[in-house]
């Protein structure tokens, strides 16, 4: 009972780990149908799982819609900066507490976008499929990370079992041949008429202005792209955003596909419901659907890819897998994303990292519970103590 009333954080937390398994969601999932894959899986490093608390709340920070990402900062700001100032404490002690909970968040925030770490890497066991990315870029795009290099991009897919990707700057084809450590692709991403078109293959320039004017003549981009011998497929979140009503059209103009899944903050808001309707209407025509990292250099996972088949074509030749966490986020009002994201991250823990996560609780929990003699500092001395405490005892020699 002194355990609960001196430590209810740390209890409450390892209650809601705890809790959390009982209603698991699989961490990978296929995005057209939202049932766990049969031909994949996501295989995380060791030093990843090891340091699962830390691995798992930057990848839940990586994978927020853009109004999921403001509302979790300023409601998490706000309530860490409350509940420093509310401590008993000198009025200094109390601004200073007050101020530590929301930078340690923006810390947290800059560290899901740029601290190195170990990534969790999508394996499949049928060598006939391709591990592909159909959207990402570099720094030619104006919004891409200064110095993000086609290397760079290369690298960090790699290390997420990547095995190709288009690289598809904003209105700068992308030709150069790069064969290590995965393969580069010819691509582009037109940004058209109120549209982001990528098209991939052997692309060529385009004269702009001519698809620029209204839909009629966005239309006619795809018998160009197919001209050159190149796919047009429509980007999320702008074909969701500005072209819903229409997406009848898009296929009466002959694009070859849909993004299903695009990892940019700005696409994360699309609702399974959305993507379903999508899904029905490519299995309907025989058209592509693709998973989108959008990479732009900031950021260390990925939210999906794409097992691509080459002997299949529409439809059958392409599967998108998903993070579950990252397409359930979508379908939740911004304003929860305080407590949906943890508990969705929560929830989509496998049984190691869920290990990992009781592990650091308890170490952290014995740590501070076990009482300091008078004069002894606080360190390592203390946990070696409070280990012993647990150690079994053996016979005596
Ligand atoms: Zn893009």
């Amino acid at each position: 009972m002194t355990l609960v009333r001196r430590h209810p954080m740390a209890l409450a937390l390892l209650a809601l780990v705890l809790l959390s398994a009982l209603q698991p969601l699989p961490a990978l999932v296929d995005a057209a149908t939202g049932a766990p894959p049969a031909d994949a899986d996501l295989v995380r490093p060791t030093a990843y799982t090891a340091l699962a608390p830390l691995s798992n709340v930057l990848d839940a920070l990586t994978f927020l819609s853009l109004g999921r990402a403001w509302a979790l900062l300023i409601e998490w700001a706000l309530a860490l900066a409350a509940w420093g100032a509310l401590r008993r404490g000198t009025l200094r002690q109390r601004l200073g507490r007050a101020l530590f909970g929301p930078l340690a968040l923006a810390a947290l925030g800059g560290a899901a976008l740029m601290l190195p770490r170990p990534v969790p890497r999508l394996v499949t066991a049928d060598s006939s499929l391709t591990v592909i990315d159909y959207h990402a870029h570099t720094d030619a795009s104006h919004d891409g990370r200064p110095g993000w290099t086609a290397e760079d991009l290369a690298a960090w897919h790699e290390a997420q079992g990547f095995a190709a990707s288009y690289v598809t700057d904003h209105n700068v084809v992308f030709r150069r041949p790069i064969e290590h450590p995965i393969r580069l692709l010819p691509g582009v991403e037109w940004s058209v008429y109120r549209e982001h078109i990528l098209a991939l293959g052997p692309v060529r320039p385009i004269d702009r202005a001519r698809y620029n004017r209204d839909a009629r003549a966005l239309g006619a981009l795809f018998a160009e792209l197919h001209h050159q011998g190149a796919l047009g497929v429509a980007s999320l979140p702008e074909y969701w955003l500005n072209g819903w009503d229409d997406l009848e059209g898009f296929v009466a103009d002959s694009v070859d596909g849909f993004e299903i899944v695009n990892c940019a903050p700005k696409a994360l808001a699309f609702s399974t419901a959305r993507r379903g309707a999508v899904a029905q209407l490519a299995a309907a025509r025989d058209l592509l659907v693709v998973g989108a990292s959008d990479n732009h250099g900031w950021g260390k996972v990925t939210c999906a890819w794409n097992l691509s088949s080459p002997s299949a074509h529409g439809y059958a030749a392409n599967h998108v897998l998903a993070r579950s966490i990252a397409l359930a986020q979508g379908d939740w009002e911004p304003w929860t994303a305080a407590y949906t994201q943890p508990w969705l991250m929560l929830r989509s823990l496998s049984s190691s990292e869920r290990s990992s996560w009781v592990t650091w609780i308890l170490v952290i929990l014995i740590y501070r519970a076990v009482p300091r003699r008078a004069g002894d500092p606080g360190g390592i001395g203390i946990l070696a103590r409070s280990l012993e405490m647990f150690r079994v005892r053996g016979p005596r020699a």
